[in-house]
Protein backbone atom coordinates (compact mmCIF):
# COMPACT_ATOMS: atom_id res chain seq x y z
CA UNK A 1 0.00 0.00 0.00
CA UNK A 2 2.93 2.64 0.59
CA UNK A 3 4.56 3.80 -2.16
CA UNK A 4 7.29 6.33 -0.36
CA UNK A 5 9.40 7.99 -2.56
CA UNK A 6 7.03 7.68 -5.09
CA UNK A 7 6.57 11.47 -5.36
CA UNK A 8 3.10 12.96 -4.66
CA UNK A 9 0.49 13.74 -7.50
CA UNK A 10 -0.63 17.40 -7.81
CA UNK A 11 -3.66 17.29 -5.54
CA UNK A 12 -4.08 18.39 -2.13
CA UNK A 13 -1.53 16.79 0.74
CA UNK A 14 -4.08 15.07 3.00
CA UNK A 15 -3.86 13.69 6.91
CA UNK A 16 -5.15 11.09 8.45
CA UNK A 17 -5.49 9.79 11.71
CA UNK A 18 -7.02 6.44 13.34
CA UNK A 19 -7.35 6.81 17.56
CA UNK A 20 -8.01 2.94 18.80
CA UNK A 21 -7.98 1.62 22.41
CA UNK A 22 -4.49 0.70 22.14
CA UNK A 23 -2.66 3.04 19.37
CA UNK A 24 -3.23 5.47 17.53
CA UNK A 25 -1.88 5.99 13.86
CA UNK A 26 -0.86 9.09 12.26
CA UNK A 27 -0.81 8.85 8.18
CA UNK A 28 0.11 11.57 5.59
CA UNK A 29 -1.46 10.62 1.94
CA UNK A 30 -3.87 11.81 -1.27
CA UNK A 31 -7.35 11.31 -2.53
CA UNK A 32 -5.96 8.32 -4.82
CA UNK A 33 -5.19 6.40 -1.87
CA UNK A 34 -1.28 6.66 -1.27
CA UNK A 35 0.03 6.62 2.17
CA UNK A 36 3.60 7.92 1.68
CA UNK A 37 4.08 9.01 5.38
CA UNK A 38 2.99 7.46 8.52
CA UNK A 39 3.52 6.96 12.62
CA UNK A 40 2.02 4.97 15.06
CA UNK A 41 2.34 5.69 19.07
CA UNK A 42 0.26 4.11 21.92
CA UNK A 43 -3.17 5.38 23.22
CA UNK A 44 -2.56 7.45 26.30
CA UNK A 45 -4.89 10.37 27.98
CA UNK A 46 -5.30 13.23 25.30
CA UNK A 47 -2.89 15.42 27.13
CA UNK A 48 0.00 13.34 26.05
CA UNK A 49 -0.98 11.65 22.65
CA UNK A 50 -2.92 15.14 20.97
CA UNK A 51 0.99 16.91 21.29
CA UNK A 52 2.39 13.83 19.44
CA UNK A 53 -0.18 13.90 16.88
CA UNK A 54 0.15 17.60 16.03
CA UNK A 55 4.07 16.98 16.18
CA UNK A 56 3.89 14.61 13.55
CA UNK A 57 2.00 16.78 11.10
CA UNK A 58 3.74 19.73 11.91
CA UNK A 59 6.36 20.00 9.27
CA UNK A 60 4.28 17.48 6.69
CA UNK A 61 2.00 20.71 5.09
CA UNK A 62 -0.84 19.19 5.15
CA UNK A 63 -3.85 20.25 3.62
CA UNK A 64 -7.05 18.76 5.52
CA UNK A 65 -7.58 15.86 8.18
CA UNK A 66 -10.23 13.27 8.82
CA UNK A 67 -9.73 11.54 11.75
CA UNK A 68 -11.57 7.87 12.18
CA UNK A 69 -12.29 7.83 15.98
CA UNK A 70 -13.27 5.27 18.37
CA UNK A 71 -16.67 6.08 19.76
CA UNK A 72 -18.87 7.12 21.06
CA UNK A 73 -18.49 10.65 19.71
CA UNK A 74 -20.68 13.36 18.40
CA UNK A 75 -20.83 13.61 15.07
CA UNK A 76 -24.13 15.77 14.84
CA UNK A 77 -23.24 18.55 12.63
CA UNK A 78 -25.48 21.36 14.71
CA UNK A 79 -23.93 20.29 17.57
CA UNK A 80 -21.58 22.57 19.51
CA UNK A 81 -19.70 19.41 20.48
CA UNK A 82 -19.19 18.28 16.66
CA UNK A 83 -15.99 16.56 16.49
CA UNK A 84 -15.73 15.67 20.89
CA UNK A 85 -15.63 12.24 22.14
CA UNK A 86 -18.71 11.83 23.93
CA UNK A 87 -18.86 10.53 28.28
CA UNK A 88 -16.36 7.03 27.60
CA UNK A 89 -15.35 5.12 30.32
CA UNK A 90 -11.18 5.84 28.46
CA UNK A 91 -9.23 7.68 30.92
CA UNK A 92 -9.08 11.32 29.98
CA UNK A 93 -11.42 10.90 26.40
CA UNK A 94 -14.61 11.89 28.21
CA UNK A 95 -16.04 14.98 26.18
CA UNK A 96 -12.50 15.71 24.60
CA UNK A 97 -12.62 18.08 21.69
CA UNK A 98 -10.57 15.79 19.43
CA UNK A 99 -11.31 17.29 15.99
CA UNK A 100 -11.11 21.17 16.52
CA UNK A 101 -7.88 20.21 18.91
CA UNK A 102 -6.06 18.81 15.95
CA UNK A 103 -7.78 21.03 13.35
CA UNK A 104 -6.73 24.10 15.63
CA UNK A 105 -3.56 22.65 16.10
CA UNK A 106 -2.42 22.11 12.38
CA UNK A 107 -4.64 25.11 11.08
CA UNK A 108 -6.40 23.15 8.94
CA UNK A 109 -10.30 21.97 8.00
CA UNK A 110 -10.52 18.49 9.01
CA UNK A 111 -13.74 15.67 9.57
CA UNK A 112 -13.93 13.21 12.27
CA UNK A 113 -16.57 9.86 12.43
CA UNK A 114 -15.52 6.52 13.76
CA UNK A 115 -13.31 4.00 12.91
CA UNK A 116 -15.75 2.26 11.91
CA UNK A 117 -17.97 4.49 9.26
CA UNK A 118 -14.34 5.75 8.31
CA UNK A 119 -12.87 2.27 7.58
CA UNK A 120 -16.40 1.55 5.70
CA UNK A 121 -16.03 4.49 4.00
CA UNK A 122 -12.26 3.32 3.19
CA UNK A 123 -13.34 0.08 1.73
CA UNK A 124 -16.00 2.06 -0.39
CA UNK A 125 -14.00 4.60 -2.08
CA UNK A 126 -10.74 1.77 -2.28
CA UNK A 127 -11.54 -1.57 -1.11
CA UNK A 128 -13.45 -4.56 -0.87
CA UNK A 129 -16.96 -1.97 -0.63
CA UNK A 130 -16.96 -0.40 -4.28
CA UNK A 131 -19.76 0.03 -6.24
CA UNK A 132 -21.82 -1.05 -3.14
CA UNK A 133 -24.74 1.86 -3.02
CA UNK A 134 -25.59 0.74 1.26
CA UNK A 135 -22.23 -1.08 2.30
CA UNK A 136 -22.03 -2.52 5.76
CA UNK A 137 -18.62 -3.11 7.57
CA UNK A 138 -17.84 -5.44 10.80
CA UNK A 139 -15.29 -5.10 12.73
CA UNK A 140 -14.65 -7.97 15.15
CA UNK A 141 -11.60 -6.97 17.13
CA UNK A 142 -11.25 -5.73 21.01
CA UNK A 143 -14.31 -4.55 20.14
CA UNK A 144 -17.23 -5.36 17.71
CA UNK A 145 -18.32 -2.14 15.51
CA UNK A 146 -20.28 -1.56 12.73
CA UNK A 147 -20.44 1.50 9.73
CA UNK A 148 -22.72 1.48 7.27
CA UNK A 149 -22.26 4.14 4.04
CA UNK A 150 -24.85 4.84 1.57
CA UNK A 151 -23.69 6.23 -1.64
CA UNK A 152 -20.51 6.44 -0.10
CA UNK A 153 -21.75 8.68 3.05
CA UNK A 154 -21.36 7.82 6.79
CA UNK A 155 -24.57 6.97 8.63
CA UNK A 156 -25.58 8.76 11.30
CA UNK A 157 -29.45 9.20 12.61
CA UNK A 158 -29.33 10.48 16.60
CA UNK A 159 -25.93 9.17 16.68
CA UNK A 160 -23.67 6.93 14.78
CA UNK A 161 -24.81 3.34 14.77
CA UNK A 162 -23.69 0.84 17.62
CA UNK A 163 -24.61 -2.72 15.79
CA UNK A 164 -22.11 -4.55 17.88
CA UNK A 165 -24.21 -3.99 20.91
CA UNK A 166 -27.58 -5.75 19.19
CA UNK A 167 -29.02 -9.00 21.30
CA UNK A 168 -27.59 -12.80 20.94
CA UNK A 169 -28.94 -15.75 20.97
CA UNK A 170 -26.90 -17.66 23.26
CA UNK A 171 -25.20 -20.87 22.31
CA UNK A 172 -26.25 -23.78 24.05
CA UNK A 173 -22.95 -24.82 25.54
CA UNK A 174 -22.00 -21.51 26.24
CA UNK A 175 -21.46 -20.44 30.09
CA UNK A 176 -19.84 -17.06 29.74
CA UNK A 177 -20.91 -14.30 31.07
CA UNK A 178 -19.93 -11.77 28.28
CA UNK A 179 -17.39 -8.58 28.68
CA UNK A 180 -19.55 -5.91 28.14
CA UNK A 181 -20.01 -3.55 30.99
CA UNK A 182 -23.34 -2.07 29.78
CA UNK A 183 -25.05 -5.79 28.56
CA UNK A 184 -23.17 -8.59 29.70
CA UNK A 185 -23.99 -11.01 26.82
CA UNK A 186 -24.67 -8.54 23.59
CA UNK A 187 -22.77 -9.78 20.59
CA UNK A 188 -19.72 -7.64 21.11
CA UNK A 189 -19.69 -9.37 25.28
CA UNK A 190 -19.60 -12.68 23.36
CA UNK A 191 -17.64 -12.69 20.67
CA UNK A 192 -15.38 -9.80 20.35
CA UNK A 193 -11.26 -10.83 21.00
CA UNK A 194 -11.74 -10.11 24.80
CA UNK A 195 -14.55 -12.08 25.31
CA UNK A 196 -12.63 -15.02 23.02
CA UNK A 197 -9.74 -14.67 25.97
CA UNK A 198 -12.38 -14.67 28.86
CA UNK A 199 -13.90 -17.77 27.85
CA UNK A 200 -11.43 -19.78 26.45
CA UNK A 201 -8.42 -18.66 28.47
CA UNK A 202 -6.10 -17.81 25.39
CA UNK A 203 -6.05 -15.58 22.86
CA UNK A 204 -7.44 -16.15 19.64
CA UNK A 205 -4.56 -16.55 17.87
CA UNK A 206 -3.25 -19.62 20.33
CA UNK A 207 -6.94 -21.04 19.41
CA UNK A 208 -6.73 -21.92 16.10
CA UNK A 209 -6.47 -26.19 16.73
CA UNK A 210 -10.27 -25.36 19.26
CA UNK A 211 -12.64 -25.88 16.27
CA UNK A 212 -15.35 -25.04 19.12
CA UNK A 213 -14.01 -21.92 19.88
CA UNK A 214 -14.69 -20.83 16.01
CA UNK A 215 -17.62 -22.96 15.97
CA UNK A 216 -19.30 -20.62 18.71
CA UNK A 217 -17.82 -17.60 17.42
CA UNK A 218 -19.65 -18.31 13.83
CA UNK A 219 -22.37 -18.94 15.61
CA UNK A 220 -22.34 -15.02 17.35
CA UNK A 221 -21.43 -13.40 14.09
CA UNK A 222 -23.59 -14.73 11.88
CA UNK A 223 -26.29 -13.31 14.13
CA UNK A 224 -24.98 -10.05 13.91
CA UNK A 225 -24.44 -10.43 10.17
CA UNK A 226 -28.30 -11.83 10.36
CA UNK A 227 -29.16 -8.59 12.05
CA UNK A 228 -27.60 -6.24 9.41
CA UNK A 229 -29.02 -7.57 6.48
CA UNK A 230 -32.62 -7.83 7.92
CA UNK A 231 -32.17 -4.14 9.16
CA UNK A 232 -30.30 -2.15 6.56
CA UNK A 233 -30.34 -4.62 3.37
CA UNK A 234 -26.86 -3.83 2.62
CA UNK A 235 -25.70 -4.58 -1.23
CA UNK A 236 -22.75 -6.00 0.31
CA UNK A 237 -20.70 -6.69 3.66
CA UNK A 238 -16.89 -6.35 4.30
CA UNK A 239 -15.63 -7.83 7.64
CA UNK A 240 -12.22 -6.96 9.59
CA UNK A 241 -10.71 -6.60 12.74
CA UNK A 242 -8.00 -9.06 14.48
CA UNK A 243 -10.36 -12.02 15.25
CA UNK A 244 -11.49 -11.94 11.42
CA UNK A 245 -7.51 -12.87 10.54
CA UNK A 246 -9.18 -16.50 11.29
CA UNK A 247 -10.22 -16.70 7.78
CA UNK A 248 -12.00 -19.85 8.31
CA UNK A 249 -14.81 -17.49 9.71
CA UNK A 250 -15.73 -16.75 6.41
CA UNK A 251 -17.31 -19.41 5.04
CA UNK A 252 -19.05 -20.74 8.76
CA UNK A 253 -20.72 -17.25 8.75
CA UNK A 254 -21.81 -17.19 4.80
CA UNK A 255 -22.91 -20.89 5.76
CA UNK A 256 -25.08 -19.94 9.30
CA UNK A 257 -26.85 -16.84 7.39
CA UNK A 258 -27.51 -18.73 4.50
CA UNK A 259 -29.62 -21.31 6.79
CA UNK A 260 -30.73 -18.46 9.22
CA UNK A 261 -31.92 -15.91 6.36
CA UNK A 262 -33.46 -19.20 4.69
CA UNK A 263 -34.01 -17.80 1.75
CA UNK A 264 -36.01 -14.82 3.12
CA UNK A 265 -34.43 -12.38 1.43
CA UNK A 266 -33.31 -13.85 -1.93
CA UNK A 267 -31.59 -10.99 -4.28
CA UNK A 268 -29.02 -11.31 -6.36
CA UNK A 269 -26.49 -10.47 -4.12
CA UNK A 270 -27.36 -13.20 -1.81
CA UNK A 271 -27.33 -15.83 -4.15
CA UNK A 272 -23.30 -15.19 -4.55
CA UNK A 273 -22.37 -15.23 -0.68
CA UNK A 274 -18.65 -15.40 -1.66
CA UNK A 275 -19.07 -12.00 -3.00
CA UNK A 276 -21.19 -10.41 -0.26
CA UNK A 277 -19.62 -11.47 2.74
CA UNK A 278 -16.05 -10.48 1.95
CA UNK A 279 -12.89 -9.98 3.80
CA UNK A 280 -11.42 -6.33 4.54
CA UNK A 281 -9.16 -5.60 1.01
CA UNK A 282 -7.03 -2.82 2.89
CA UNK A 283 -4.70 -5.03 5.03
CA UNK A 284 -5.44 -2.70 8.01
CA UNK A 285 -5.29 0.80 6.62
CA UNK A 286 -9.27 1.00 5.58
CA UNK A 287 -9.77 3.87 8.52
CA UNK A 288 -6.86 5.73 7.57
CA UNK A 289 -7.72 5.65 3.95
CA UNK A 290 -11.44 6.81 5.23
CA UNK A 291 -9.99 9.36 7.28
CA UNK A 292 -8.14 10.78 3.23
CA UNK A 293 -11.84 11.00 2.27
CA UNK A 294 -13.15 12.54 5.12
CA UNK A 295 -10.54 14.79 4.38
CA UNK A 296 -10.75 15.63 1.04
CA UNK A 297 -14.52 16.44 1.43
CA UNK A 298 -13.70 18.85 4.29
CA UNK A 299 -11.05 20.84 2.39
CA UNK A 300 -14.01 20.74 -0.65
CA UNK A 301 -16.44 22.50 2.34
CA UNK A 302 -18.85 19.29 1.94
CA UNK A 303 -19.04 18.28 5.73
CA UNK A 304 -16.58 19.14 9.06
CA UNK A 305 -14.84 22.23 10.35
CA UNK A 306 -12.23 24.50 9.51
P1 LIG B 1 -8.48 -3.07 17.76
O1 LIG B 1 -9.86 -3.66 17.76
O2 LIG B 1 -7.98 -2.77 19.16
O3 LIG B 1 -8.32 -1.93 16.83
P2 LIG B 1 -7.63 -5.44 16.32
O4 LIG B 1 -8.63 -5.26 15.25
O5 LIG B 1 -6.25 -5.86 15.90
O6 LIG B 1 -7.45 -4.18 17.24
O7 LIG B 1 -8.20 -6.56 17.30
C1 LIG B 1 -7.49 -7.04 18.38
C2 LIG B 1 -8.15 -8.34 18.85
O8 LIG B 1 -8.06 -9.31 17.79
C3 LIG B 1 -7.49 -8.96 20.06
O9 LIG B 1 -8.50 -9.37 20.97
C4 LIG B 1 -6.73 -10.15 19.51
O10 LIG B 1 -6.69 -11.24 20.40
C5 LIG B 1 -7.55 -10.53 18.28
N1 LIG B 1 -6.71 -11.12 17.24
C6 LIG B 1 -5.63 -10.57 16.65
N2 LIG B 1 -5.08 -11.41 15.77
C7 LIG B 1 -5.82 -12.54 15.80
C8 LIG B 1 -5.76 -13.78 15.10
N3 LIG B 1 -4.82 -14.03 14.20
N4 LIG B 1 -6.71 -14.71 15.39
C9 LIG B 1 -7.68 -14.46 16.29
N5 LIG B 1 -7.78 -13.32 16.98
C10 LIG B 1 -6.86 -12.35 16.74
ZN1 LIG C 1 -22.97 -4.31 24.77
Amino acid sequence: MDSFGAGMGEGPILGAVETGGTKIICAVGDIDGRITDRMTIPTDVPDVSVPKILEFFSDKDIDAIGIGAFGPIDVIPESENYGSIRKCERRGWSHYPLLRTICDGLGVPGDMDTDVNTACLGEYRYGAGKGAEVLLYITVGTGIGIGITIDGRPLHGMMHPEGGHVAAVRHPDDRFEGTCPFHGGCIEGLACGPAIKGRWGAEGKDLEDRPEVWEMEAHYLSQLVRNCMMTVAPNRIVMGGGVMQQTRLFPMIRQRVREQVNGYMDCPETSDMENYIVPSALGGDQALLGGFVLAHSALRGKGGIR
